[in-house]
């Protein structure tokens, strides 16, 4: 049965069993979790540790930690009752340092407002620090083994192929987690996230997807349209605007002239050179207003244009070049207070954007 977003109440039953399947034999053994099947109920403590530390670090990254973590504060109450320079100093190297900050918060409402114990319902657990739908999800399936739509990158890496969604992420995702909540059932609540992961690491990789092995072949639309790597698809990056500028390179054999940019705005207080508004539109030669340096029959010489790219806009900027004697450079910078000289030697304290100017292309 190949997959439809549009058919509503299909019956994903047997493609469900078959990845449950799957599971039964290729299940990953992690420290935090049952394998398939558990009759025995996981402690809500170890799932919400190990959720709180896998966000943004990797299983073999974060595995060390929990073993840490679960030995040193074997439970909720007495991760509580841990010191916070503790668990900060055992928490370094795994990063993000705020998970462990509310990780610490987290502990202590469960304490006291739960009594040590965490809630078995998602509204409740959202209400605590740090957690947010992923996490309260994966609680409630891998903890108490309830039916809840568990969500993560992978898990809609392998709806978007199943269903060949052609709206790019970020804007499918809504999509996605529907598409993600027809699959769950109350049967093996616990197992399916948790199977759904675990092809989505070894089967349905984001490169290279296994799909000749994979118990969802005949069931993927994007394995029959022939490009399953292609999935999900991704916006377009928006091209960035491009600024047009022009730099001064007023320069003597001993060094160049510099300012010191306003406080305020992009590469607020560092030195850069002396240069033109950036503007959408290319200065020409005849707009040009160059400082007033000449002395003698210095000339302006054009190096060229080159480009540098900002977080929000790309500048191609002209590089205008005038050579002074160390006199006519001592008398300039006298002139004008709003310059100072930086002599070559000191060429590296001017930020890229700048640097670049002195070896334009
Ligand atoms: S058939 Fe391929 S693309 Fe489709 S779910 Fe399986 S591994 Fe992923």
């Amino acid at each position: 049965m190949r997959l439809s977003i549009e058919l509503m109440g299909e019956d994903v039953s047997s493609a469900r069993q078959r990845v449950l399947d799957w599971y039964d034999c290729n299940a990953r053994v992690l420290p935090w979790r049952e394998g398939p099947g558990a009759a025995l109920k996981a402690d809500p403590y170890r799932v919400w540790m190990s959720e709180v530390m896998l966000q943004q670090t990797t299983v073999p990254h974060a595995t060390p930690y929990f073993e840490k973590f679960t030995t040193l504060w074997p439970s909720v109450s007495a991760l509580a009752a841990a010191p916070d320079e503790r668990v900060m100093a055992e928490w370094a190297g795994l990063g993000y340092y705020s998970r462990a900050r509310n990780l610490l918060k987290c502990a202590r409402a469960v304490v006291s407002e739960h009594g040590g114990v965490f809630p078995a319902d998602e509204g409740a657990l959202l209400k605590l620090p740090g957690f947010g739908p992923y996490t309260a999800a994966a609680v409630i399936a891998f903890a108490f083994g309830k039916a809840a739509n568990v969500v993560d990158g992978n898990i809609e890496r392998v709806m978007s192929r199943l269903y060949a969604v052609k709206t790019p992420v970020p804007q499918a995702r809504p999509l996605l987690r529907e598409l993600a909540a027809r699959w769950v059932r109350e049967d093996r609540a616990r197992d399916w996230p948790q199977a759904l992961m675990d092809l989505s690491a070894s089967v349905c990789r984001p490169k290279s997807p296994s799909c000749l092995i994979c118990p969802l072949r005949e069931d993927c639309a994007a394995f029959a349209e022939g490009q399953p790597e292609a999935y999900p698809l991704k916006a377009a990056k928006a091209p960035k605007p491009v600024r047009h500028g022009v730099a001064f390179l007023i320069m003597s054999e001993d060094g160049f002239v510099v300012e010191r940019r306003p406080d305020k705005g992009l590469l607020g207080g560092m030195l850069g050179l002396p240069h033109l508004e950036w503007r959408s539109e290319v200065w020409s030669e005849g707009e040009i207003v160059f400082p007033s340096v000449h002395h003698g029959n210095e000339a302006w010489e054009n190096l060229g244009t080159y480009a540098h790219v900002f977080t929000h806009f790309a500048l191609k900027q002209q590089v205008w070049r005038v050579v002074l004697s160390t006199k006519d450079m001592t008398a300039f910078l006298r002139q004008h207070n709003a310059y100072q000289g930086l002599s070559w030697g000191e060429a590296k304290s001017l930020p890229t954007a700048f640097a670049k100017a002195l070896r334009p292309k």
